[in-house]
Formats: structure tokens, sequence, C-alpha cells
């Protein structure tokens, strides 16, 4: 799929969408019933792309569709339409490595760069669930499991050589996508990018200090070198708590458009980055009902559930699975205690990104007292600056965890 978009590329509308999808046998059939009657809304609230909503009386269908730029940004950011199909063939992946993890897809077309999937009701976004204080049973298994399974079936481990180095190659055509992580989460930050903001003028003397520590900044740097030079598995590349979503008894994770092959600590440290600035927030949030401490407890407990149930699955996976048979425990645990030590790395690069960055997130936005806000916004930093510069000593999750309780 080339990166330019072909003749046969136009973005479709809510007006033109109804004639396209009942021209699609297969999502014909899904939907059922006359066309005419199909409702459409475009739902996209995400940075990049269109996303529609098809309802017909008995079913619905969800059609993301790429432009051939940044969405949020407007016409001057191109960004290729490739990703729809890097994002297409990242779905298949997972949903045979991670049956039941993501939605499932219906069509995908590449010449107009879309995909049509499984519509997920009433699931919705974590990050929301998060904010509100919705409790998740399933999360940490989900997650730990859904990690596991496609960061060990992605690898060397599971994938013969050939298979691998070609989906390597094939993967590598998404750069521009990492090109886009490379500048927002390790590089932007840390200089006078436009796109930046912070809560001004409070974090402004925390900013100017995160500028001018060089010990901080040596680690971003070497996070940097890792996630650009470790091709270990096949990555979502995106896995913050947007791209989770989320019912009671159902968990699944959307929108890996970032897909691309690098180190496992990328995905599980952007998932445990998120729910630690979840954490944190927590207290903001507070109610006369509800004084989010047991829930802050929770997420603090799910955190290390992730880990734990990652390290149980991948283990079950290193023994049941694994065919590079040399391969022996002590591979196992040295490769562990290295995913660890890099997760905890990138999760201080996303978190420190969300606040002084280009993109927040909604769990510290959404605290309107820009005084109280910018208290948070500090904790978080702290965490980050804790997690990157001690990440070869905090060998356990729970000292992580501690790392987050004890931050003041
Ligand atoms: P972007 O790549 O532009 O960030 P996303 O894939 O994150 O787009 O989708 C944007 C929003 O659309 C999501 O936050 C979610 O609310 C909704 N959405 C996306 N895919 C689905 C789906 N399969 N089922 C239900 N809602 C979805
Ligand atoms: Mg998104």
């Amino acid at each position: 799929m080339s990166d330019q978009p072909g003749e046969d590329y136009f973005p479709l509308t809510v007006e033109t969408i109804v004639d396209y999808l009942a021209r699609h046998e297969t999502v014909a059939a899904i939907l059922g019933g006359d066309p005419e009657d199909w409702s459409v809304s475009e739902i996209g609230d995400g940075n990049l792309n269109l996303v529609f909503h098809v309802e017909s009386t008995t079913a619905a269908i969800i059609a993301k569709q790429a432009l051939p730029y940044i969405r949020a940004r407007g016409e001057d950011f191109p960004l290729p339409l490739s990703r729809a199909y890097f994002e297409y063939e990242a779905l298949l992946r997972q949903s045979n490595r991670a049956p039941g993890a993501t939605p499932s897809t219906i069509l995908f077309d590449g010449k107009l760069a879309l995909t049509v999937m499984e519509f997920l009701a009433p699931h919705i976004i974590l990050r929301k669930g998060l904010v509100r204080g919705l409790l998740y049973p399933r999360l940490a298994e989900d997650m730990g499991k859904f990690l596991a399974r496609t960061l060990f079936r992605g690898s060397q481990f599971s994938m013969s050589e050939a298979e691998r180095n070609a989906d390597i190659e094939m993967f590598a055509g998404n750069s521009a996508l990492c090109d886009v992580t490379n500048a927002r989460v390790f590089t932007e930050p840390y200089c006078d990018a436009v796109l930046n903001r912070w809560t001004s003028p409070q974090l402004d003397e925390t900013v100017a200090k995160i500028r001018s520590d060089d010990e901080f900044k040596h680690g971003i740097a070497e996070m940097k070198r890792i996630y650009k030079s470790k091709p270990q598995s096949l990555l979502h590349g995106d896995l913050h708590s947007g791209s989770v979503m989320v019912t009671e008894d159902d968990t699944r994770v959307i929108d890996p458009e970032f897909a691309f092959y690098g180190p496992m600590g990328f995905d599980v440290g952007a998932l445990l980055a998120n729910l630690l600035i979840a954490y944190i927030v927590q207290p903001a949030h507070a109610s006369d009902a509800d004084d989010r401490k047991s829930y802050a407890s929770w997420v603090l407990e799910t955190i290390e559930g992730v880990w734990s149930i990652f390290v149980e699955e991948f283990t079950h996976l290193w023994h049941s699975e694994q065919i590079m048979t040399a391969e022996n425990e002590r591979a196992l645990s040295l490769l562990l205690a290295e995913v660890l030590e890099d997760s905890l790395g990138f999760s201080a690069a996303k978190m420190t990104r969300r606040v002084i960055g280009a993109a927040h997130v909604e769990d510290l936005e959404s605290i309107a007292n820009t005084d109280e806000r910018a208290i948070y916004e500090k904790k978080v930093l702290t965490v980050a600056r804790t997690l990157l510069l001690e990440r070869k000593e905090l060998t356990r999750i729970d000292a992580v965890t501690a790392v987050a309780r004890n931050a003041r």
C-alpha cells in the first residue's frame, strides 16, 4: 500500500459511507435490512483518523479510515495512509496470538485506507473508566495475558527466522509513525517544540529544571536508543489507557496503528505509565460519596497484577511453545528482568510527555483547578524520574508500586 493517496482514495463522510458499505456484501449481510435505514455518526475522539459508527436495527459496525494527514493538526501535518494497513495487519496478528483480545475485523480496503470492524458495546475507553472510578475485575488478568501472548508470540522465541525477518521488514514500512513517537515521546518534551504545553505558570520552573537535568535526559536518551534498536517483538506501539476498551467482564485492545518491531518493555511500560497516572490523580477525583482510597488501592493492585500475570503467562509460553529449545530458565529470568527495566524507563518517558509534551490526558486535564492539577502533575514527574533513574534497582513490581504510593 502506497503512502500517498492514490486516485481511488477519497475520505468518506457520513453521507457517502452508507453507499460504500452497502456495496460490500460481507458488511451488508452483517448490518442487514435496507441500507436506507442505517444510521451513521462520526465518533472519532482520537487524534488521527476518521471513525464512523454505522448502525442498523439489528447490528452495528465501526469503519475506521486514515486521512493523509494528522486529523487533530490539519492538512499541514501529513501522515501516510499506509498506517491503516499496518494497523490492520497488526490486528490480524494480535487476534491470532491473543484470541478475543481485539475487535474482530470484517473488511480492509487498502485504496481507502479503511478497516471495518466489530463495534464494541457497551465497552467504554479504559481511561474514562479510570477517571470515573469504575472497577474492572478482569483488567489485570486480561492485559497481563494480552501482553504476554502478543509479545511472546511475536518474538524470536515463537517465530521462525524467515517469518520474523520478513515481518520486521514489512513493519519497517511504518516508520512515519515511529518518527511521531520519537518526536513526541523522546525528543520534543526536552526542547522548545511548538506543540509542547504545560500548566503555566505553575510548572514553568519544573520544566526548566527537567531541561537542565542531565541525569534524567541521559536516561531518556538511552530509552530512545533502546526504542530504536531492539526489535524484540511486534508491539502494539501505543498501548495507553485510551487504546483499551472495557466492560466489567471484557477487555479489548484497539488502535495498533503504531505497530512495529521494538522492545517488549515499550508496550508494558505504556500501560504501566497510564495506570500510574490514573493512581496518582485519584485524590483529585474524590467526592463526598467516594474518597477514592479503595479505588486507588485497586489501581495499584492492578499494576502489580498486570506484571505478575504477564510473568506467569510468558513463563508458561516459554515452557510450552518456545522454538529455541536451547534457552533455559536463566535466560528467561534475565529476559524478564530486562523487560521490567525497559518498562520502567519507557513508563517514565510516557508519563513525562503527558505533562510537558504535546498530547495530554483526561486523567490530569479533567482537574479543573490548575493549582491543584499542577500538584498532581508534579507528582507524576517525580514518580517518572524515580522510575527512570532507579530502573536497574527496582527489580520487583511491589517496589515499583511503592514508589507511587510513597510519592509526595
Ligand atoms: P485514532 O487512531 O484516531 O486514535 P481510535 O482507534 O483510538 O482512533 O478510535 C477513536 C475512538 O473511536 C475510540 O476512542 C473509541 O471511542 C471509538 N472506537 C474505535 N474503535 C472502536 C470499536 N471497535 N468499537 C467501539 N468504539 C470504537
Ligand atoms: Mg487512538
